[in-house]
């Protein structure tokens, strides 16, 4: 028989033994939980040809595969939107019809306000109307070939930004002969959405590269990304320096991205709306540090037109956003603070 005064010794070693239990149990879970947070998942990757580029998504701390093939989705979305090429895109509908004002989707409306600001910024040595001139050339022909010049001339004629308006999601233009060409900065739009995406899925490490434009996502367990800045007409693992960046894009435009040889004279992709040929500077490629990667992107192909010195002043006159030039001889210049910014270490 159990004396009243034993019970209670018994109820209070139980509740001793309840306050043990659950003290216990809070401790190991710290102890698995703060484990897990130390030990880096494997990353998983993608990469499939997309946007007539290689395009790649890394994500470091999730293992939902589906998140990956949501982002590729995106870029098929897109290139339906965007593509200057593809018959049934939006953009090669709009370009060849014989509407004056049409109405576009919110995604088009806002890259075309962008590019034309980007074109009135730079006076049209940037300019998204380039379409009737760079529809003349195939960079990526088998056997590439330089067109006449007859046929840019009468192509320029029907260049100029300042034909064009758009107004909420109504664009016009003046001419039917009037096209357009979003292919200097579709990528670093797209790449914007597709980290958006992410970061709605609650990723929070990642790296997007669209034909070796970089978009970072955070940082890599803790500690900046570490890219390689492409080393002109080299493999393309060959890097001529190196940044660390937590959450930035990195955009470069070459001269060797898509070109040719012939009769010994290179030929190369960002064209000049003045003369409908290729732009001759000295420069082999600009790279853009910023925030979001439709600035970089747009940036790049800018800078690149408008040269060393220009290209540079424009740079430094832009907030939190760096630049690093490379000219013909592999000579490299880079906007003020980035150096330091970036721990940038150029390769001998
Ligand atoms: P990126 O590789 O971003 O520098 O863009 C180059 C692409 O932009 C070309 O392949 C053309 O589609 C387009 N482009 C070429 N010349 C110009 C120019 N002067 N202004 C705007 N876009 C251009
Ligand atoms: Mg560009």
């Amino acid at each position: 028989m159990i004396r009243t005064s034993q019970k209670r010794k018994i109820s209070s070693y139980g509740i001793y033994f309840v306050i043990l239990f659950v003290i216990l149990v809070i401790f190991g879970y710290y102890i698995i939980s703060s484990k897990n947070s130390y030990e880096p998942k494997a990353p998983i990757t993608d990469t499939q040809f997309a946007l007539n580029t290689v395009v790649s998504v890394t994500i470091y701390d999730s293992t939902d595969t589906s998140i990956l093939n949501g982002a590729f989705e995106l870029c098929n979305k897109y290139e339906k939107i965007f593509s200057r090429t593809l018959e049934s895109s939006e953009l090669y509908k709009l370009n060849h019809s014989s509407q004056l004002t049409s109405e576009v989707s919110a995604d088009l409306a806002s890259l075309v306000k962008t590019g034309l600001e980007y074109s009135k910024s730079s006076k049209g040595a940037f300019d998204i109307s380039i379409a009737p001139v760079s529809q003349l050339w195939d960079f990526t022909a088998e056997d590439p070939v330089v067109p006449v010049q007859t046929k840019i001339k009468a192509a320029l004629s029907h260049v100029g930004y300042q034909n064009f308006t758009i107004n909420g999601t109504t664009l016009s233009r003046e001419s039917k002969e009037e096209q357009l060409d979003l292919g200097a900065i579709a990528k670093g739009y797209i790449a914007d959405r597709i980290k958006e995406y992410l970061l709605n899925q609650g990723v929070k490490s990642a790296v997007i590269s669209l034909g070796g434009n970089i978009l970072c996502v955070g940082n890599k367990n803790g500690e900046p990304f570490n890219i390689g800045i492409q080393a002109p007409f080299k493999e393309h693992n060959k890097t001529l320096a190196s940044i660390k960046v937590s959450d930035k894009s990195i955009v470069t435009s070459g001269i060797y991205e898509r070109c040719f040889t012939k009769d010994g004279i290179l030929y190369h992709h960002i064209l000049n709306p003045k003369t409908g040929y290729p732009y001759e500077n000295d420069l082999s490629s600009v790279t853009i540090i910023s925030d979001k990667s439709v600035n970089g992107d747009a940036l790049s192909t800018t800078c690149f037109v408008l040269g060393l010195e220009k290209g540079m002043s424009y740079i430094d006159s832009i907030d939190d956003t760096y630049a690093i030039f490379v000219n013909s001889e592999g000579k490299i210049y880079y906007s003020e603070g980035l150096e330091q910014e970036f721990s940038m270490k150029k390769n001998s």
